[in-house]
């Protein structure tokens, strides 16, 4: 992946935190993209972009 965003309309369920610890992590009420996270790791992603119950997962390949 080039780049992954959180959009606003996450409501911080934890899904993709499940899914894929190594890029993502809950800060406060939202999730955000960990610093320095790996972003080679591209089937965790979509499958935790698939996995957000309001697609609030975004990225660019
Ligand atoms: S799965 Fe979606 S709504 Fe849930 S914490 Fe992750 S980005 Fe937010």
């Amino acid at each position: 992946m080039k780049q992954v965003f959180i959009e606003d309309s996450c409501i911080g369920c934890g899904t993709c935190v499940e899914i894929c610890p190594e890029v993502f992590e809950l800060n406060g009420e939202v999730a955000v993209v960990k610093k320095g996270a790996n972003l080679s790791l591209d089937k965790k992603i979509i499958e935790a972009a698939e996995a957000c119950p309001v697609e609030a997962i975004v990225y660019e390949k």
